[in-house]
């Protein structure tokens, strides 16, 4: 007997039949004779509608309230998943996140995990029951309620496995696994049968919204074992062909070595970037800069900083592109004159396109590869970043999805099979 956390996303239990399926497939895991804690998340779509309802009523909806409003969405697909499963007969029950007391911080919209008092589930456990635990939601420590930012879910189901020290976490999707790159985009991806965590956490970081980043970095702190693996399989497939299907994230990194240098292509069309001209070059300018944006809760990305021409010099950064407005208010009230900067240029229409391969680490020539590739399609890089196992560059967001695919034929991601 294993304990396993199973976690099913908005397309999984976007309708009552699909709903009825989970529980179809939650049965043969119990009846295997496994402790089960389910995650879900809302019905696709259920989510952006609660936002926009808020934002109808406020543009700039509270950050508390908002969070009251969005986490609505899971507590609907709990109950009807833990009725579903009485329904066949099997004891279950569900829970918001207050309820089994996952506590947050306060920071509304994008909390962080502190803690999980797990001893409610596992008295549920001991007792035969499923339990059904809403995802993207926590309480903070004064009682309001927290989402945990999008696509939330898959932290939610990574902390609660952690917690209970469980044996696996699967994470169930409409996709059957980790692929080579996002294949709405380019058809032609291939799955991965394996893809080490550092790989999954760049991946992740980098825009493949397959995994929400937070839960590869719980993963990876408390060695949670992960899969991604399909909802939309047979329900009655058989559990040992089920349990091994899909992408294991593995903590083992020599076993697809000589496999392709590059594992994926990532990308992230939410971008913007914003430029401050005639920098005054000095110790302590860049803290000056982002600083204030720090303080004001926002996060940077990109960072580049030109050499200085007669002791001024541009500076640029990118932020997710909802924090666009923000932040070049932020720079006007509190930055600007302050410094002594010429001028604020912003650009809220760029895209983000990586490479992600440890085997980056042991081969030549993987840059000037990526750079001949988007030059021979026409496309200008305004940033580059690189890391051990990275590399991104900047585009206009027009060119992303060409760059995707130009980059996942170069690197011969067609053919992977790792
Ligand atoms: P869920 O609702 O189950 O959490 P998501 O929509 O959050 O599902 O994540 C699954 C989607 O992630 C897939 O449908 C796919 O379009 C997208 N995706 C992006 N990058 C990748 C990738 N590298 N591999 C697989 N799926 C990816
Ligand atoms: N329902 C939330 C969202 O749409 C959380 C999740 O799906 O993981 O972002
Ligand atoms: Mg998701």
């Amino acid at each position: 007997m294993a304990l396993i956390v199973h976690k099913y996303g908005g397309t999984s239990v976007g309708s009552v039949d699909r709903i009825e399926k989970v529980a179809h497939r939650l049965e043969k895991w119990h009846r295997a004779g496994h402790q089960l804690v389910v995650v879900v998340s809302a019905m696709s779509g259920e989510t952006n509608r609660l936002i926009s309802l808020a934002k109808e009523v406020q543009q700039n909806p509270d950050a508390r309230e908002l969070d009251v409003v969005a986490s609505t969405g899971e507590q609907v697909t709990v109950g009807l998943l833990a009725m579903a499963l009485l329904e066949r007969g099997l004891k279950a029950k569900s829970y918001t996140g207050p309820q089994v007391h996952v506590l947050t911080d306060s920071a509304f919209n994008k909390a962080r995990i502190l803690n999980i008092d797990e001893k409610k589930i596992r008295a549920d456990l001991a007792s035969g029951t499923i339990v059904v635990v809403a995802g993207f939601q926590g309480v903070d420590e004064h009682g309001n309620i927290t989402t945990l930012g999008r696509g939330g879910s898959d932290t939610s189901a990574v902390a609660l496995a952690a917690a209970l020290k469980a044996d696996e976490c699967l994470i169930y999707t409409d996709v059957d696994g980790v692929y080579t790159t996002d294949p709405r985009i380019v058809p032609e991806a291939q799955r991965l049968h394996r893809i080490t965590f550092e790989e999954m956490l760049e991946m992740a970081s980098l825009g493949s919204k397959v995994l929400q980043l937070r839960s590869v970095e719980f993963a990876g702190k408390y060695k949670v074992p992960l899969r991604v693996l399909s909802s939309m399989t047979d329900a009655d497939t058989p559990l040992e062909e089920e349990a091994a299907s899909g992408t294991l994230i593995t903590f083992e990194e020599d076993i697809k070595m000589e496999k392709a240098v590059i594992s994926g292509v990532a990308f992230e069309r939410d971008e913007a970037k914003i430029t401050l001209t005639h920098v005054p070059d000095r110790p302590g300018i860049a803290y000056q800069i982002l600083g204030p944006i720090a303080d004001a809760n926002i996060d940077v990305d990109m960072i580049i900083q030109n050499i200085s021409v007669d002791g001024t010099t541009d500076f640029s950064f990118t932020v997710h592109r909802n924090e666009y407005e923000k932040a070049i208010g932020v720079l006007e009230s509190k930055v600007k004159d302050h410094i002594g900067a010429k001028q604020i240029v912003g650009d809220p229409k760029i895209a983000k396109v990586s490479i992600v391969g440890i085997g980056m680490r042991s081969h030549v020539g993987i840059a000037s590869l990526m750079f001949r590739t988007l030059a021979e399609e026409g496309i200008n890089m305004q940033m580059i970043s690189t890391s051990e196992i990275k590399i991104s560059v900047v585009v206009e967001d027009k060119y992303m999805e060409l760059a995707v695919r130009a980059l996942h034929k170069a690197f011969g991601l067609e053919q992977v099979a790792a």
